[in-house]
Parts: C-alpha cells; structure tokens; sequence
C-alpha cells in the first residue's frame, strides 16, 4: 500500500462507502438529518434516533422524524450541548450525542437494554462525525438562504419605500395615496383586510383613514376611544406596542382583558404609528382565512412602513392644506378687490411666500443629487429672506466635527467643517432651539459663557439659526446673518427658516435612512458573496475528495496503474467507437511475466513488489498516449492500444516490450533478468463486449507461456479452440487419475565407455483413450497449472518404485522426476520414504530429479528437504542444467549426487568446431568433478555426441541412441 494514500484517507468500508454516497445527495438540513438517523439505526443498534437542530433560535427547535419528541428529552439534547467534553449524555434508555460542531445539533438515540453507551459512541463515530460536519454544512447552507430570503425583502421593503416616497410627493389626492399604500402593504403580505386607524389631536378619539374588509363594512366618522377599550386596536393604541398572532397568542400578549369587536379573524397584526415616540395610530392587517402567519419580520415591515406612512401622510397633508390655503386666500383676496394697494402689494408678497413654501415643501419630496438640493433651497429662501449669507451645517456621525455641505458668505468661502467649539452654532446645536440675535445680544451670550467670540468669525449684524431636527434629536442647523444694518431679521422670518429647516431635516433624514438601507443591502450582499466563494471552495474540495475516491477505486495502488476495472471501462469505450467506424481496429495485450511466483517466493514479496513496480516502469515507457498500461492482477498487464490499423503494429509494441523487459533489473540487490509473455488480440467491430477481447489475449498469452514463455502470441480461432481444450484436459487429467491411465515408461542411463545400465529415469505417459500414449509436454503445464500434478507424481512414483524392482540390474538406481510444487510442503521427504517402505524400493537406490525452478522457490527448505533425503539414502540430481536461474557457483550449496545436462548443449556438440556448448559442458564437467558429482549428459542421438562426451570426460549418458523410454514390459521382453 502507498502510504502517503493511507495517511490522506483511512480505507473505507463498502458500506460506509454507501453511506458517504448517500451523504453526498443530500442537500438540504432535512434529508442530511434523515441519513443521518439511518446511519444511526444501522450502525448503533438503536430502537429509535431522532436528530435536533435549530437550538439557537427563540421557536422549538426542529427534528427528523418530527413531531419533536417529549420535554426531557429535549433537556437531555440541551444538556449534551451544554456538556464541556461533549461527547454524549445520558438518561436511562436515552443517549444524546451532540453532532455538528460547529452548529447546536444533536442525535437522540432510544437504546435496547443492555446499554453499552460508550462503546455505541465509539462505534458509530467516525461515521456519525463525518455526517456531523455534513450537517453543519446542510445547517449553514440553510442559514444562508434565509440571509438571501432577507436580502431579498429588504430589497422589497425598499423599493416598497421609495414607491410611497413618490406617491406622497405625486399630485394624486389623499384617497388615492392612501389606497396605493395598501397595495405596496398588499404586495409584501398578506393585506386583503387593512386599516389604517389615526388619532385627533385631542387623543380622545379616533378615525379610521382607511379601511379596506372582505367581511366589515366601513366605520365612518370619529370613534371615541374610551368606547373600545379592551379591543386590540384599543391596546394597540393605548400601549404603544404591536400585536400579533391568533385569539390566543394576542390573549398572552396585551396587559389586560380583552374584547373583540368585528369579525373573528384567525389572524390579527398590528402595530402603533408612531411620531418621536408618540403613538399617532395604528395600522392593522387581519385574516378570516386559515393557513395565514404573521412574522416577526412581517410585523418589523409594517412597523417600518407605518412610520413612513405617517411621514407621508403629514407630507401629503401638509403640501393639500398648503395648497387649499394657498387657494383659499387667493380666493379670499379675489374677493376684496376694492382693497388698498398696501393690501394688494402685500398679497402678492403672501402669495410669492406661499408659492416659495409649496416649493420648498415640493423639493422635499423629489429625488435631487445632494448637490442640486442645497442651491435650490437657497435659491428658494433668497425669494422669501435676505439670504445673502446663508449655510447648511450638520453634525458629522461621531458627533465631534461640525460639516458645512452648503455655505455661501459674503466674508468666508469655502467652509467645509471644524471640530465642535463653542461658537453660534453649536449653541442651537446644544439647545435644540432657534436663536435670533444681533451684535450686542450675542456678546452677552458670550459674557455668560456660551459663546467664544474667537468662533463666530466675522461680526455679524443679526444671525439666525434653526436647527435641524429628526424626532428628537437635532442633527444640524440652518442659518443665515447680516452685515448689514439695513438688514435685520425678525419672529416671521425665525418662523420662515424654521419651516425650511423641517423640510431640509424631513428629506436629509429620509435620504439617510434609504442611504443606511443601501449600505445594509450592500454589506448583505458583500457577506453572501463570501460565503458563495467559500461554499464554492467547499464544493470543490468535496469534487476533489470524490475525484480522489475515484481514481482509488480505478487504480492500483502498488504500482499507481489504472486496474481492470479502468480497463474494462476504456475498452467498452474503445468498442463502441469501433462499432461506429468499423474499419478501425484496437489491439489488447495481456502480459504475464514470466516466473514471477518463483521471484516473490524466493525473494520474498518486498522484493517482489520492486519488480512488479519496475515492469510497470518500463511498460509505460513502451506505449504512449492515448494508450493505456493498466495492472489486472498479481503479476498480469495489460496494454490497451486504440487505435491501431494493423495487428503488426501491435506486434512492434510486444517486441518493443520484450526488449524493454530484457534489460537486467537490479531488484533487492540481485540482478535480474526479467521476462514475460504477451498474449494479443486484436479488436475490431466484431467484438461485443470488453471481456471478449480479454479472454482472447488470455487464451493467446496462455498459448505463449505454453510455448515456453519469453514471447508473444498473436489470438486466433484456433487458439481460441486450444483454449477450450485446455479446460477439457483439465477435466480429463482428473478422470485418468481414478481410470489409473497413467503408466511410468523408463529409459536407460549409461556408463558411456561401457555401455553398462547404471540406472533408469521414469518418465510419465497417459495411456489417452481416444489420443494414444500423451508425454509430459502435452499435459504436465496443464496438471501444474491446475494442481493435479502432485496427485500424478505420486501415482508415478509408486508405480515407478513397485515396477522398477523388477528392472535389472540389482544395484541401479531409479530416477524420478519431481515437481516443484512437492517442495513447497514440509511433509514430501517423510511421505516419499513411506512409499518407499510400501513398494520396498531401497531408498538408496532412488534419486529425485529437480529443476532449476524448484530450487528458486525456498532454497533454503529445498535445501533442508534434500538433506533429510539424504540422511537416509535418497540422492538428488539437478535437471536440464543450463536451461534456468542457477549458475555455477550455486550448485554448492545443495547436496547434489548428479548433474543432468540439459540435452539442448548435447545437440550442439559432435560438429567439427568447437562451440559454446563445448565450453560450457567442458566447464560443467569440471566443476562436476570437484564438487565430487557425476554428470549424466541428456539427449544423445549420435555415435558423434557420445563420443565428444566421453573424449571430454563426461561419464554417463541417456539419448535415443542409447535407449528410448519404453514400459517396463519392453525392458522385461529385451533386457
Ligand atoms: P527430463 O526429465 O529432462 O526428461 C528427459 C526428456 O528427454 C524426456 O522427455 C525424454 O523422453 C527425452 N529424451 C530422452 N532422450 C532423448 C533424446 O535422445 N532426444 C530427445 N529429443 N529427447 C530425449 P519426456 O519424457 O517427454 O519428458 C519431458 C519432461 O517431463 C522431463 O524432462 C521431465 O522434466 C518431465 N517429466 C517426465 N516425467 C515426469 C513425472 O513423472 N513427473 C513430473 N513432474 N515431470 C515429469
Ligand atoms: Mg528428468
Ligand atoms: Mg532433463
């Protein structure tokens, strides 16, 4: 395994695999919750779970399944919450878990008795940790959704504003603004039954403005208050707080008894219009529909826009009683027409005040830029007073600097603020009145210290000042003074500015609290912003954790490979492109390497695994993209080659391949010599399935290591037959067991200068009943590879051993072929001296044949084995040497009676010249000789090869020459 794969992410189960997946598809608090509690019942052995969210709100929290479950289990999910450790808490049957971190949740679990709380804990946590911050995240996401829900009324509420903002400044009449209210109201909540109730001056009674039932009629006229007491607008009224719910819920909320008057409704909201914190009426909403639900929000909404109704009415009132009066005196004066001219000049002055007041109020009311707005106002003094030197101050949001917006002065320019002192403005400022001084009067106030004449610049004649005001606070001042003697302000010109200022205060406030509103909308939006970039982050790393699963799932973790899985999928990909361009053509090769067993056994699997890592290396460096490597098995590739226009091309890569395997490989060092066996089959558009194509290059690799391994095979029909022969063989090597078709054939071993029979190898035949006498080499892989080979030794051995007894002469020996398979378990020489005993072949006389291979796989316990053998008698010979791993110098540790020369150097010898072969078996012989063994040489046919190896000094011989393996019958008939 990788390890930094481990580290990164512990191995999942299938099942927790399930539940992840499971996770992952559920997005909402919810269905998070609901697999959670499924998680729950499965994991914990729970006879109920519940999961609780929401704690941190006012309502009940919420739950899955819901209804919420009783009171003290909800104590004992707080008191989980509430626990320093927070892992869980108890009550009998009942366990708390509290699980999203960083959000108040918690599971409840009802437990079947026994309960073995801690260990329940243990068990499911990690699981149940992993939901946890699942839910957190489901928990923000919802949270966040109702910031943009919030977002998305206030941004309502606004545009709900600014729409009575402009009906209050149009010229309809008060009926139609007052209905345009109800349908803003309408459009941000339920409002088919509305009424706006507003108090007379008196405050003794009432009238309704408006009053819009689906079920009352209209009340007309004043209504005394003292009559409705008890009623909800009564309270509303009286205690200036807002009410809101059902019969019952509006029964806990007011301060005395109550009594209805109207309709039932299911519903009822209302809230006071308030002016500086006087109650000027209230303006009610109510529902005989079921189904319909007040908010907080609703109720805050209404409130908000209560207040600027009130704003509006009085500005609508305002602009049609100044109009009325500006009719009326018109009218009046119209009528006097007989009048003086001092009266006349004075009505025009009258007239040219009121039309400068309409003017005032109407700028009040219409959108200007801040820079507009000033010099207008000005412009629209100058018409009434002398407005020479005139400014705007207002007070900075600190409260510590004094900022002059607008300021136009005859002996100061360009006046922007100063920190708050003590001059004239900051007394209006502190006193929250007017103040109409002269030159001298202002000294006094300077004499009794509330002014600092250092501050009042240049020496005016008469200054003037009214403060701005906003409920009761006085956010600035607006002013004008005189240098001039000839000009002198008096009481109507302190009341003139002081309407001014109202207006200048009514729209600085409002355009304030839309600029606050702005800012809010702004910062809201900033927030969800942020939290989309992180929830973005979080996705992604979600998609990289999956990816991540994926390429686990799909990959090999030795040798970091695509696996079969990966394959199989890329090849199905592959075919269906074929299927759509069918003169295209893919080629798979499945790649075996070669005696790998043998490698891991012998080397142990570390080491076993450096190769494998090494033939990944190499195979990649082979193929390039798109091709694909991908590790099927224990030592199986596969190289999967899209696209290629004749099957030699995929030969090239199987050459190129074998090459790049050839190199020597320096594997836990000892150097190696790596090979394999490929097996091809080439795909094209007759190919259904991705497994075909596979079983077609295993059936063709099959073929290959058949032929000796280090090569490849191109899959044809053929093979494909062989292949199904393989599988009948198989079944067939079983049934010649129990039919006892197996039969030893034994072939002489020489004394070459002699002719003297020093011994007999067995050789194994199977009498087939339909294919006649079968050799090893058509069948002994096929017994190895399905393991019956054993069952077949030991048949032979006990045949050979009962029949051999019989061959002359008395004192030669017997050689049988071993498996390496038999040296793997630690019983085989205790085994073979037992059949020794039941046939009574002397175990001196018998000599175990090995090859090469058997040697690699344990040597140590070959070695042991071997020992024990001969202990008690029993020889061993090295087979086909020169054809395996061993070399020369190995050949001492194993105590070896005789060398077998493989009879591929025997055939080469007996020409003229001298070769390879010669210096080898010449080299072989003479180690032979001093390790003390005797040489048998393997496979002589010719009167030339006996002679070249008895001129070299080899002693013993088998070959055809010398005598053909034959059943014991032909060696009794021709001794
Ligand atoms: P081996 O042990 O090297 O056996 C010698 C092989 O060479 C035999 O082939 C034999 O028939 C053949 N041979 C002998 N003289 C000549 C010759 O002059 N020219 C040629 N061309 N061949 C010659 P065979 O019987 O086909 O056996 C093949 C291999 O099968 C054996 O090689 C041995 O490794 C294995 N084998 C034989 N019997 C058994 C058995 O009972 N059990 C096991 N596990 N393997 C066996
Ligand atoms: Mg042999
Ligand atoms: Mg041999």
């Amino acid at each position: 395994m990788d390890d930094s794969a481990t580290q990164a992410l512990p191995p999942l189960e299938p099942a927790q695999l399930e539940w992840l997946a499971r996770m992952a598809d559920a997005i909402t608090v919810r269905e998070v919750a609901q697999v959670i509690v499924r998680i729950a019942r499965a994991e914990t052995g729970c006879t109920a779970a519940t999961v609780l969210w929401g704690f941190e709100r006012d309502e009940p929290p919420e739950s899955e399944p819901s209804p919420l479950p009783g009171s003290s289990d909800l104590a004992l999910a707080r008191a989980a919450l509430a626990s320093a450790e927070s892992t869980f808490a108890a009550n009998g049957d009942r366990l708390a878990i509290p699980l999203a971190h960083s959000r108040p949740a918690v599971l409840l679990l009802k437990l079947p008795p026994p309960q073995a709380t801690q260990q329940l804990v243990d068990a499911a946590s990690p699981l149940l940790k992993l939901a946890g911050r699942h839910l957190a995240r489901a928990l923000e996401r919802a949270e966040l959704q109702l910031a943009v829900a919030g977002l998305e009324r206030s941004d309502l509420l606004q545009r709900a504003l600014f729409a009575i903002s402009d009906l209050a400044g149009s010229d309809c009449d008060m009926p139609d603004l007052l209905k345009g209210i109800h349908a803003i109201v309408d459009s941000l909540m339920y409002a088919k039954n509305f009424f706006i109730a507003r108090l007379g001056s008196d405050r003794q009674v009432f009238r309704f403005l408006y009053f819009v039932d689906v079920v009352d009629t209209q009340q007309l006229g004043d209504i005394s208050l003292a009559e409705r007491e008890g009623t909800l607008t009564w309270y509303v009224m009286h205690d200036g707080k807002a009410l809101r719910g059902d019969d019952d819920q509006l029964a806990a909320q007011v301060s005395g008894p109550l009594s209805f008057v109207g309709s039932d409704s299911y519903v009822w909201m209302g809230v006071p219009m308030l002016r500086d914190g006087v109650v000027e009426g209230a303006i009610v909403v109510q529902s005989y529909e079921p189904g319909i639900v007040y908010s907080a929000d609703d109720q805050a909404l209404l409130e908000f826009v209560g207040s600027h109704i009130l704003t509006a009415l009085e500005r609508k009132r305002g602009q049609d009683e100044l109009e009325l009066s500006v009719q009326q005196r018109t009218l009046e004066l119209a009528d006097a027409n007989r009048v003086l001219q001092l009266e006349i000049v004075e009505r025009q002055r009258a007239e040219r005040l009121q039309a400068a007041l309409f003017h005032i109020a109407q700028l009040a009311t219409v959108e200007f830029s801040q820079s507009e707005f000033y010099p207008r106002i000005h412009a629209e003094v100058s018409q009434l007073i002398n407005a020479e030197n005139f400014f705007i101050a207002l007070l900075s949001e600190d409260g510590q600097t004094l900022e002059f917006p607008y300021y136009v002065d005859k002996h100061t320019t360009g006046r922007r603020s100063r920190p708050l002192g003590r001059g004239l403005s900051e007394y209006v400022l502190r006193h929250g009145t007017s103040l109409l001084r002269s030159h001298g009067q202002v000294e006094d106030l300077a004499r009794h210290g509330e002014i600092d004449l250092q501050m009042t610049g240049a020496p005016s004649v008469c200054w003037l000042g009214v403060p701005l005001l906003v409920g009761d606070e006085t956010i600035g001042l607006v002013a004008v003074q005189s240098y001039d003697a000839a000009v002198v302000y008096g009481i109507a010109d302190q009341e003139l500015l002081g309407f001014v200022a109202s207006q200048i205060a009514n729209t600085l406030h409002r355009r304030r609290a839309a600029e606050n509103l702005q800012q809010a909308y702004d910062q809201l939006e900033h927030r969800v912003q942020e939290r989309t970039q992180e929830l973005r982050g979080e996705i992604s790393e979600r998609e990289r954790i999956q990816k991540q699963l994926k390429h686990e799932v799909m990959h090999d973790a030795l040798t970091g490979l695509p696996n079969r899985g990966y394959l199989r999928d890329r090849l199905t990909r592959v075919l269906g492109h074929l299927k759509r361009e069918p003169g295209r053509r893919c080629a798979l090769l499945y790649l075996d390497v070669d005696r790998f067993k043998i490698i891991n056994d012998s080397l142990g699997h570390l080491a076993g695994d450096e190769v494998l890592q090494e033939v990944a290396r190499r195979l990649q460096r082979c193929v390039r993209d798109p091709d694909l490597v991908a590790r099927l098995s224990g030592d199986e590739f596969a190289i999967l080659l899209e696209d290629v226009a004749i099957p030699s091309t995929a030969v090239k890569v199987a050459q190129r391949i074998l090459a790049a395997l050839s190199e020597p490989a320096q594997v836990a060092g000892k150097q190696l010599e790596l090979s394999a066996s490929v097996g091809i089959a080439v795909g094209d558009a007759r190919y259904g399935q991705a497994d075909e194509v596979l079983r077609d290059a295993d059936i063709a690799l099959y073929r290959a290591k058949q032929l000796g391994r280090k090569r490849f095979e191109l899959f044809d029909e053929t093979l494909q037959k062989s292949a199904v022969d393989v599988l009948t063989m198989e079944s067939e090597l079983r049934m010649a067991l129990q039919l006892d078709q197996f039969e030893p054939y034994f072939q002489p071993i020489i004394r070459l200068a002699t002719g003297e029979v020093v011994g007999h190898e067995a050789l194994l035949r199977w009498n087939h009943p339909s294919r006649g006498v079968l050799g090893p080499a058509d069948f002994v892989r096929i017994a190895e590879d399905s393991g019956s080979i054993e069952a077949i030794d030991w048949r032979m051995f006990e045949l050979s051993c009962a029949q051999a007894l019989k061959l002359g002469p008395s004192d030669a020996y017997l050689t049988i072929n071993v498996s390496p398979l038999h040296f793997r378990r630690a019983d085989f020489d205790a085994r073979l001296l037992e059949l020794l005993q039941q046939t009574g072949f002397p175990a001196d006389r018998i000599v175990a044949e090995l090859t090469e291979g058997s040697l690699l796989d344990d040597p140590e316990r070959v070695r042991a084995t071997l020992d024990r053998l001969r202990s008690v008698g029993v020889g061993a010979a090295l087979d086909d040497f020169g054809t395996g791993y061993s070399s020369l110098s190995y050949l001492h540790k194993f105590p070896f009676r005789i060398l077998k020369i493989d009879r591929s150097f025997v055939a080469e010898l007996g020409e003229d010249t001298q070769n390879t072969s010669s210096t080898v078996v010449a080299a072989v012989l003479a180690l032979a000789r001093a390790l003390g063994m005797d040489v048998v040489a393997e496979g002589i046919e010719t009167r030339d090869q006996q002679r070249a190896l008895a001129a070299m000094g080899c002693e013993f011989g088998q070959g055809y020459l010398l005598g053909r393996p034959a059943p014991l019958q032909h060696w009794l008939a021709n001794p």
